[in-house]
């Protein structure tokens, strides 16, 4: 007679950024299950993963023993690795965190220590200006950590590539269906689009700007809720293409989890300024005229808007003045790079909408977090730099949450 036989796992994704369907190919590569990604829009990465800075960071300034430390530094050794075999663009060129002034040393030093417990290879701690400006010639500025290895990619395109991988591997990628239902019933859930209500023995939810509204399908917990922060680019005239080699950097206010205004050299040759960090009045609010009143309704009555406000207020109206206001931006990219003019911004480019999540109390949360609620897996932070650590948080879930 013969032996009965497992049946294969059906497996859903939801979400087709760079952490879906990086996931959809370590899954079907490895042979885990039948594997469906659902993704709302009629193309891949169009939310977080098409719109950001396109950095490979290298971990300089995760706490150290933090996923984020973890799995930016693994995944930043599988995104290079990914381009290299595919022959996408990457390339190094490099990172300089920069400390204008003697007030900015001591987190300049805190930036090292972590980046050197995360083991950033190869890192450099400058104290003269003649070695800052061997590096970028137009910094000006009494010490930086430069990182060598920081590289620059597009990640559209690699979430592309990843995507041929896990058709070629059977995933079946259904473009254009929101799930708009996720049902737990026992050790299954059923997951419903406009198009089709499946069962699937296993659900990994990769939603980046709705990932607490999925968690809510689910059943999950509110919180986090998901604030949304829209990152401003300005696009700087061919003139001032050799103001940076690579990535110049300020060092970030570590009360907040974003990295500051900063110079990228794309991986294009194209350089661009940003990004900023202003609240967005709508999910996918990619200008101040993108207005949802029911988002922007939700988080003003959200229990950590209050704390939230009365901590970063001073942090908000300065956000807010510099996207209203194109002097004000100028002015803190020109404090590390003098010879930058206001004619040098010809333009805002393309805003990219972060995925922050939001607890109660009114804390940002800093670290990548995962849910699980039976068969059920939510992601609900993954923030920068989880286009890097794409291909290390796969990794992490299926070893941890698929089983
Ligand atoms: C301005 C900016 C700059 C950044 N710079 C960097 C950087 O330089 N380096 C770095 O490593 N990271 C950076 N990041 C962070 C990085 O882009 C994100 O962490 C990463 O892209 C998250 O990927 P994701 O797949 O989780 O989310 P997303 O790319 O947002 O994908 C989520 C997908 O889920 C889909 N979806 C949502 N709800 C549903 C539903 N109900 N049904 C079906 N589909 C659904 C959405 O349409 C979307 O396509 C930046 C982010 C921003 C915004």
């Amino acid at each position: 007679m013969p032996r009965p036989t497992a049946r294969t796992p059906r497996i859903a994704v939801i979400g087709g950024g760079i952490v879906g369907i990086a996931l959809a190919r370590a899954l079907a590569t490895g042979e885990r299950g039948d594997v469906t990604v659902f993704e709302k829009e009629r193309r891949l990465a169009v939310h977080q993963t098409g719109h950001n800075s396109g950095v490979v960071h290298a971990g300089l300034y995760y706490t150290p023993g933090s996923l984020k430390a973890e799995l930016c530094a693994r995944g930043r050794l599988q995104i290079r690795d990914f381009c290299l075999e595919k022959g996408l663009p990457y390339r190094e060129v490099g990172k300089l965190v920069v400390a204008v002034d003697e007030s900015e040393l001591g987190a300049l030093a805190e930036i090292e220590r972590r980046s050197r417990e995360n083991g950033v290879p190869d890192l450099e701690r400058i104290d003269d200006s003649a070695r800052l400006r061997e590096i970028e010639p137009h910094v000006a500025g009494v010490a930086a950590v430069h990182s060598p290895h920081t590289a620059i990619v597009d990640y559209a395109a690699v979430t592309e590539a990843l995507a041929v991988d896990a058709r070629a591997a059977g995933a079946d990628i259904r473009l254009g269906q929101e799930v708009t239902g996720l049902r737990i019933a026992g050790s299954t859930a059923r997951v419903s689009t406009a198009h089709s209500e499946d069962e699937f023995d296993l659900v990994v939810a990769c939603a980046g700007l709705q990932s607490d509204l999925v968690a809510r399908l689910a059943g999950g917990d509110p919180s986090p809720k998901i604030l949304p922060f829209r990152g401003e680019y300005w696009q700087l005239s061919p003139e001032a293409n050799g103001l940076c080699r690579g990535m110049i950097y300020p060092v970030p206010d570590p009360r907040f989890p974003f990295l500051g205004v900063h110079f990228t050299r794309g991986v294009y040759d194209d350089v661009h300024l940003g990004p900023s960090a202003v609240p967005a009045l709508a999910r996918e609010g990619y200008s101040w005229r993108r207005i949802s009143v029911k988002d922007t309704v939700a988080s003003l009555a959200w229990p950590g808007a209050g704390p939230l406000l009365r901590e970063h207020w001073y942090m908000g109206v300065d956000e807010i003045s510099a996207s209203l206001i194109k002097r004000r931006y100028f002015d803190k990219a020109r404090r590390f790079v003098p010879e930058l003019a206001m004619k040098h911004l010809v333009g805002k480019s393309a805003a990219g909408v972060r995925a922050q999540a939001w607890a109660r109390d009114g804390s940002l949360i800093d670290d990548f977090a995962v849910d699980r609620l039976g068969p059920v897996t939510l992601i609900r932070n993954a923030p920068s730099p989880a286009a890097t650590s794409s291909m290390a948080i796969a990794d992490h879930v299926i070893k941890n949450y698929v089983n």
